[in-house]
């Protein structure tokens, strides 16, 4: 079944999605230049996603604490590679009410000053360490091409904040939530991902280093999907964060920082999605399941939906005066994992079906069986066989590449993750741009180069980066 109000994504990919978010209402325009308005259907993705991931966060140790939404220019300008990082894309507020304000405040880019300056209070001893902060708020920086979810002016986040008293620790914990975004992408998104270091030229600004985590949209198009970065002392000494470590010295904090944005919503909708619309992985989706009775049935319908919903499953009814093939075709759209279609004359036969969304494959089930258990079981079975698929198509989408000239024909043919040898010099990366704005996404840490040789400048190469065009 086609909706006729989305594109295909073969005729073209980016109207499809734009029409996915649209159809599914989950952002709509705004008068906002560069900003959206998250619709009841895309908040409530939101909300899960965060309900799931704040709860992994908690589990290793994490609290969670909300600093303001301004920043003193004179505190953001304390960390230079952070300034110049950001500077093209803060917007400054510069008056309050009718006067002129004596330093202009930045809405917050992201908040590794103000958690500094926090942290310079709070943190005199070893004994006042680790520090393990989270914060759920939206940050604004100015973009000029703004998309909805993918990139606008002011979008939702988390962004973890820690202060460690060894570099060691805090490298520990740049690793362990970078793993974190993993577990949540595979099990809550079904979601596969490549994770790296960033390159120097591609890393936070300000970080030592940056751990990334990189998806693959159907287009063969990357997603930078998390990143966790590891500041060492930088911070700490631009900042003045200091603390009594256990030989009674004074030392500087090691940091780090770690962010997942509402970018992962339009990462469903590109992984996922199909030409009927959005496809929602059953452990993030609001409504899990849809129960659409036709004729006479109303008994039936709630005695399952009170059975299910007794059973921690997220159902509801469609009883609205539109028609059965309306309603089918607004659940597919909304991507509900599960429909349950209850007909008089199914019922008759003792028979009620269940229409798995992501394959649309129907089954019949007697009236007799345990629903709960059915349909808990099948909303385990589509997530477990969403992530293969997407795995499955994503290793079918990395190359190997040892020339320029392969680089280019993989990304003009089927575009998608492309791995290649690096001399680790910037002017060999940037060469990449030129073909298609291709960008290493990430140097893989566990693999060895492919020949040595960089398809560049043909010097020795000790680094296996993947290069792909990202969004
Ligand atoms: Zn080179």
């Amino acid at each position: 079944m086609k909706n006729n109000k989305i594109t295909s994504r073969a005729d073209n990919f980016a109207k499809w999605y734009t029409d996915v978010v649209k159809s599914a209402q989950l952002a709509e325009y705004s008068s906002v230049k560069g900003c959206v308005i998250l619709e009841p259907n895309g908040y409530a993705i939101w909300e899960n996603m965060q309900k799931n991931m704040d709860k992994l966060f908690k589990d290793c140790g994490h609290s969670n604490v909300y600093l303001p939404v301004f920043i003193p220019e004179s505190l953001l300008q304390k960390e230079g590679e952070l300034v110049s990082g950001f500077a093209p894309e803060v917007a400054w507020i510069t008056r309050g009410g009718s006067s002129v304000l004596e330093e202009r405040l930045a809405f917050r880019p992201t908040s590794e000053s103000l958690f500094c300056d926090y942290y310079k209070n709070k943190v005199k001893s070893y004994r006042d360490l680790p520090k393990l902060y989270n914060q759920w708020c939206s940050v604004v920086r100015w973009e000029k091409e703004t998309r909805p979810f993918l990139r606008s002016r002011e979008f939702l986040w988390q962004e973890g904040h820690t202060a460690h008293a060894t570099a060691k620790e805090a490298q520990e914990e740049t690793q362990r939530m970078l793993d974190v975004y993993k577990e949540f992408h595979e099990r809550f998104l079904a979601i596969p991902v490549i994770t790296g270091r960033k390159t120097e030229k591609e890393k936070f600004a300000g970080a030592e280093y940056t751990l990334t985590i990189e998806t693959l949209m159907q287009n063969g198009i990357c997603l930078q999907s998390g990143t966790s970065h590891y500041f060492g002392q930088k911070f700490a000494k631009a900042y003045d964060v200091k603390f009594l470590n256990e030989k009674n010295e004074l030392d500087y904090v090691y940091q780090t920082s770690w962010g997942t944005t509402t970018r992962m919503i339009g990462a469903v909708i590109m992984v996922h999605g199909d030409d009927a619309g959005l496809v929602l992985p059953p452990r993030i989706a609001p409504k899990q399941v849809v129960i659409i009775g036709i004729g006479n049935v109303s008994e039936k319908v709630n005695e399952v939906y009170n059975t299910l919903k007794e059973n921690n499953i997220s159902v509801y009814i469609d009883d609205s005066d539109k028609t059965p093939g309306f309603k089918f075709a607004e659940a597919e759209v909304n991507g509900i994992p599960v429909r349950i279609e209850i007909g008089e004359r199914d019922l008759a036969k003792n028979i009620i079906t269940l229409v798995r969304r992501d394959t649309r494959e129907k089954i019949e089930i007697n009236v007799n069986e345990n629903i709960a258990e059915v349909v808990e079981k099948l909303l385990e079975t589509i997530h477990d066989d969403m992530f293969n698929r997407a795995k499955e198509r994503m290793e079918n989408r990395i190359y190997e590449a040892r020339t320029l000239e392969e680089v280019n024909n993989i990304i003009e043919n089927t575009p998608g993750f492309i791995k290649a040898d690096w001399c680790g010099k910037e002017e060999c990366e940037l060469k990449y741009k030129e073909i298609h704005g291709i960008k290493s996404r990430c140097i893989l840490e566990n693999e060895k180069p492919l020949e040595g040789v960089c398809p560049v400048c043909g010097e020795k190469a000790d680094k296996l980066v993947m290069w792909g065009i990202q969004y």
